[in-house]
């Protein structure tokens, strides 16, 4: 896979294991549960502080409450003692970059905020640029 294109003015990718992220979202997607769309989707991603954490999209038989990868992640990142994500990758199942949808992006908003790295198409992109003037919790503080 050729590299994405980065945000430009963005320096800190240089130390982002993106093939490493890559492929730990692909080994997620084996072990998603998906027995009714079986679009399988894997996430992982670095946290600031060097944690590797990952996710697998789990449906359920309501659809409605099916969780993405991306929520499975921020479980991982949370069990696993917390921090900030600085970049996360998102395959399908055939291995190809997946978008985040709109509750993953106020997800990552939340757990990575505005500057974190997201590689969801053939491009890398950050958080704020996924979830223009997104809702976090420095609003929450302005009561
Ligand atoms: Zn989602």
């Amino acid at each position: 896979m050729t590299e994405p294109s980065l945000p430009s003015g963005n320096d800190a990718q240089v130390s982002i294991p993106w093939d490493e992220l890559r492929s730990l979202a692909r080994d997620a997607t084996t072990r998603s549960y998906v027995p009714y769309s079986n679009f399988a989707v894997g996430a992982a991603a670095v946290t600031v502080d060097g944690r590797i954490v990952t996710g697998s999209n789990i449906e359920n038989a309501s659809y409605g409450l099916t969780l993405c990868a991306e929520c499975s992640l921020v479980s991982d990142l949370v069990r696993t003692g917390g921090g900030l994500l600085r970049a996360v990758a998102v395959v399908s199942g055939s291995g190809e970059p997946c978008m985040p949808c709109g509750r993953c992006r106020q997800l990552l908003f939340e757990h990575g905020g505005p500057d974190c790295l997201v590689e969801g198409d053939d491009q890398i992109r950050t958080v704020a640029e996924l979830l223009p003037g997104g809702f976090g919790p420095d609003r929450m503080a302005q009561g």
